[in-house]
């Protein structure tokens, strides 16, 4: 892997560990020429999951999808005053979020998900973690309070 710092093609791996679910490596390298130090995560690509629509139809799991929901949720919408509230930390909890969804597939083994099981997991993460923001997920979909529960 090229260094992000000096792009230099060489570095070498300094220290690695499998995370908690088994799922994921991180290792830390550093670059051969200008010796900054860096750390990657390894984890498996969902490329090969497929999610089952509510019309029966198969199409291809697309993380960027369940992100946007994610950080919509997550970074409020308008204020009282008409400005928009995000706290700014909407994206790395997002991006936090669907990690922790990611890693919930993984650890399922399933290759076919439904729409419906993306929901649930969102809606779970979104619960325990933020439930201002679980409500907003839900609040202009009949399909999404239905499967929540709601
Ligand atoms: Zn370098």
């Amino acid at each position: 892997m090229r260094c992000p710092f000096c792009g230099h093609k060489k570095t070498e791996v300094a220290n690695s560990r499998t995370t908690k679910s088994g799922t994921s490596v991180w290792r830390r390298r550093s670059c051969l020429s200008c010796k900054k130090v860096f750390s990657t995560y390894e984890t498996p690509s969902l490329d090969f999951l497929v999610v089952k629509k509510r019309n029966g139809k198969n199409t291809r799991y697309a993380p960027h999808k369940i992100f946007a929901s994610l950080f919509d949720a997550c970074a409020a919408g308008k204020g009282q005053n008409g400005g928009m509230r995000d706290r700014g930390d909407a994206a790395a909890t997002a991006q936090m979020l669907l990690e922790r969804i990611e890693q919930k597939i993984l650890a399922s083994r399933k290759s076919v998900v439904s729409t419906k099981d993306l929901i649930r997991l969102v809606g779970e993460e979104l619960e325990s973690t933020d439930l201002p923001a679980f409500y907003r997920y839900a609040a202009f979909s009949p399909h999404k309070q239905e499967t929540l529960g709601l």
